[in-house]
């Protein structure tokens, strides 16, 4: 979609630092980080927030959790774990309306899901 952020950075258009990519997920690292590890994952298909989600997407939503594993394996933090957060919208403080998976690690971030 035009004007749209994460398809100029699937684009090649937006440099950003690659971890993955395939067919139809890419991740890259998050240009403000708020922890250690901080990575991005979204679908190459645009797609502007959860609630738009449809029957249809329900393989590429699995598909990005499985990638995510393949990410921490790759990147060497499967081990130690990590957190995924997908902001929705307003309340859910989402800024960039391409939905996307915050993988965060690289230190223990406790219990507390807000940061
Ligand atoms: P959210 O608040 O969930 O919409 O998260 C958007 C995230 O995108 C923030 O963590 C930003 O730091 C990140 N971000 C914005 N622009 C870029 C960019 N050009 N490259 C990588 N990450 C970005
Ligand atoms: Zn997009």
């Amino acid at each position: 979609m035009e004007d749209c952020l994460f398809c100029k950075i699937i684009k090649g258009e937006i440099p950003s630092s690659k971890v993955y990519e395939d067919d139809d997920v890419l991740a890259f690292h998050d240009i403000n980080p708020a922890a250690p590890i901080h990575i991005l994952v979204i679908p190459k298909k645009h797609i502007s927030k959860l609630t738009d989600l449809s029957k249809e997407d329900e393989a590429l939503i699995g598909k990005i959790y499985t990638t995510i594993n393949k990410i921490a394996v790759q990147e060497g933090f499967s081990e130690d774990g990590f957190r995924v957060i997908a902001n929705c919208g307003k309340n859910g403080g989402q800024e960039v309306m391409h939905i996307h998976f915050h993988i965060l690690g690289g230190r223990e971030l406790g219990p507390k899901i807000i940061h």
